[in-house]
């Protein structure tokens, strides 16, 4: 309504509206029209009075229909007249209605700059006093009135000239001043054919917070308030524009480790609050000059100015993963985290964006591949072992496909009578032109990609099935990785496998190393809790690799420590070898759990480890890992079939 009553008023001064004159043009002719009309009849009537009455002679009768037409004509032009200014205040009531009450303030100026109208809007928009913002009042005036009242702090002259120039070349004018509060006012300055210009003034502070809203959206991370992909191409493209000779920059890429699986056991709301988390401590390790990002999901980067090269973003990378191994409080859960980081260095690796972030991207990959939880540089050469792992991908979901993978036996041997306790299931992949992959080698991809989960599967099935051929004294001993482990449907598919192999629970070992207990996370104890719940035994794998602390055995109530070969190797050492071990025998026996001794290949060791006091030991010794056939050969009572497969 306001707006159209601005536009009624714009129209109206560019004269396309009718005007009360001309308004009262028609009156008048419909007037005049009465008038000869009345006219006709009063002079007829006068005429035809006088003949009738014959007192009067015929010019004394026109004579009185003159003076009786005259008096007629002046009481008609009076009414005309008080109709006329009536109409007229009228119309100055509307149009003044009308401009008071559009949202923008409004100055109507004549040629010579005067106001010709000031609207209430303006005068309230700046605080004035209605008895200067008035009717008559110069442009230079107003001005100065408003510097007096502190809602313009330019220079008054200056500022009026410019405008009067403009106007009177016929050019509007247009620009956005910041009023007192932060308020951002657009002021329009637009010529009028007739001389003199309509200034409107209005309060856009509302329009523009959207729209920077907008452009914050379209730049920021919304979970985060980090900067997003977009910002973060910007910034890095306008810093290698920057980047002076002799001057460095790093690109870090950094992935949080397993965050997916958080998000799958934990719910996103956990997951949402790890991400803030995560950003908060990463925007805490930064210089000044340096910019994080998410990049999506769980990636995120930095650019780091470096004067030092790459010691500076060591030490960098050394507080991102102190912050980063600190535990995290996220919607009542403790989570422990880590994160893999890729590093390309500007000019060194690369001064176009898209080839610096390649690179970075390289390594990251590079850091992946080498285990997670660690960072590297790009080197040369990183490309085609990138290559080469896609391939390896495409060749594993092939063979997942195709069924190229079986499972070998390593038995585990009683120290006590030398007889077989039980079976590790190991997979091997038989590549068609490869031939036999190390499961070292396609595991960290399997868990990578998820595959790990269709791959555990099968092995679990498999092995179960085989081990119901076995004895009953006989264990099966299957290897869990932690993504599998953190999978919520773990405790059902594993019973599953049970019951359709008929094998006794107590006769499943899941071995499990100690990354599934490196998160603080509730959710992977109460899943070791499930599956204990169900019967199965619980073993600890490779003890005395990567941190080995013995904190993690007083986590989770362990059935069996299996201690690594790295430990076996060096036992007839100098070393602290030996007494590690006995250490932690000692530390085993006195909870009620087993030990087994790993990669034993000397008849020496096996007698150094039972007089250590372990309970049992597998290793090329007694056994490689070896297929399902010649297991049964080696267990005796072992059967072809199974009789109890549901
Ligand atoms: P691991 O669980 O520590 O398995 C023992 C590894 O040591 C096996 O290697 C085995 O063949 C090897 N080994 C056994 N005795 C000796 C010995 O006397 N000397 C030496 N030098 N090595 C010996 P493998 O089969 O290549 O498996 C490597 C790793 O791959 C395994 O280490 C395990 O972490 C993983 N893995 C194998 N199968 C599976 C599986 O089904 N699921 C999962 N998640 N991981 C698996
Ligand atoms: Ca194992
Ligand atoms: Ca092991």
């Amino acid at each position: 309504m306001s707006s159209l009553g601005l536009d009624r008023f714009r129209r109206l001064l560019r004269g396309e509206v009718a005007s009360p004159a001309d308004d009262v043009d028609s009156a008048e002719s419909r007037a005049i029209l009465k008038w000869l009309g009345l006219g006709s009849v009063v002079l007829a009537t006068c005429i035809a009075a006088g003949a009738a009455i014959a007192t009067l002679s015929l010019r004394e009768c026109v004579l009185l229909a003159v003076v009786a037409i005259l008096a007629l004509t002046v009481a008609l032009l009076l009414k005309r007249h008080q109709w006329f200014h009536r109409t007229l205040a009228a119309e100055r009531r509307h149009l003044r209605t009308a401009v008071d009450n559009i949202p923008q303030g409004l100055v109507l100026y004549d040629a010579s700059a005067r106001i010709v109208i000031c609207n209430t809007p303006y005068i309230d928009m700046f605080g004035l006093s209605p008895d200067i913002a008035k009717q008559g009042c110069t442009m230079q005036r107003l001005i100065a009135h408003r510097q007096e009242t502190g809602s313009f702090d330019g220079d008054v002259e200056a500022f009026c000239s410019a405008i009067i120039r403009n106007v009177s070349l016929g050019r509007g004018t247009r620009q956005i001043t910041e009023a007192p509060g932060g308020r951002a006012i657009e002021i329009v300055n637009k010529p009028l054919p007739e001389g003199g210009w309509v200034a409107t003034i209005e309060d856009i502070t509302p329009r523009k917070r959207a729209e920077e809203k907008i452009a914050h959206l379209a730049h920021y991370d919304a979970l985060t308030e980090l900067p997003n992909r977009v910002l973060f191409r910007e910034k890095l493209e306008q810093s290698l524009k920057e980047l002076k000779p002799g001057a460095r920059l790093a690109v870090l890429y950094i992935d949080v480790d397993e965050f997916k699986s958080v998000n799958d056991a934990l719910g996103h709301p956990v997951g949402d609050e790890l991400l803030k988390g995560v950003a908060r401590r990463l925007r805490d390790c930064l210089g000044e000059a340096d910019i994080a990002a998410r990049l999506g999901g769980d990636e995120f980067a930095i650019i780091q100015r470096t004067p030092h090269g790459a010691v500076d973003t060591e030490r960098l990378v050394a507080a991102i993963y102190d912050e980063i191994r600190k535990p995290f409080e996220c919607a009542g859960h403790l989570i422990s985290t880590d994160a893999s980081i890729g590093i390309a260095m500007a000019p060194a690796d690369g001064l176009n964006l898209d080839q610096l972030l390649k690179n970075a991207d390289l390594a990251l990959y590079g850091a992946k591949g080498d285990g997670r939880r660690t960072y590297r540089f790009f080197e040369a050469g990183m490309d085609a072992r990138a290559k080469a792992r896609r391939t390896l991908e495409l060749d594993l979901r092939q063979a997942i496909a195709d069924g190229g993978f079986e499972v070998h036996y390593q038995p585990v041997i009683d120290l006590q009578d030398n007889k077989i306790s039980g079976c590790e299931a190991l997979l091997r992949w038989r590549h068609p032109q490869r031939g036999t992959i190390s499961p070292a080698d396609f595991i960290p991809v399997a868990e990578d990609t998820g595959l790990i989960n269709e791959l555990g599967q099968f092995v679990l099935e498999t092995a179960c099935r085989e081990a119901a051929k076995w004895p009953e004294h006989v264990r099966i001993a299957v290897n869990v990785s932690p993504v599998q482990f953190r999978n919520q449907t773990l405790a059902l598919n594993v019973a599953t496998a049970l019951a359709a192999s008929g094998v006794a629970p107590s006769r499943l070992e899941l071995e499990i190393t100690e990354a599934v207990l490196m998160r603080d996370d509730e959710a992977a104890l109460a899943m070791l809790h499930q599956l204990r719940a169900l019967g199965i035994r619980i073993a600890l794998d490779d003890f005395g690799t990567g941190y080995s602390s013995l904190s993690y055995l007083h986590r989770f109530p362990f059935d069996k420590i299996k201690i690594d070969r790295s430990f076996v190797k060096n036992i007839g050492d100098e070393g602290a070898s030996s007494a590690i071990i006995e250490a932690v025998v000692n530390i085993a026996t006195a909870s009620n759990m087993t030990t087994t001794a790993e990669g034993v290949e000397q008849e020496w060791q096996r007698e150094l480890l039972r007089e250590l006091g372990c309970t049992e030991m597998q290793g090329y010794l007694f056994s490689p890992a070896v297929s399902a056939a010649e297991i049964a050969r080696l267990i005796p009572g072992a059967r072809k079939t199974a009789i109890s497969a549901a």
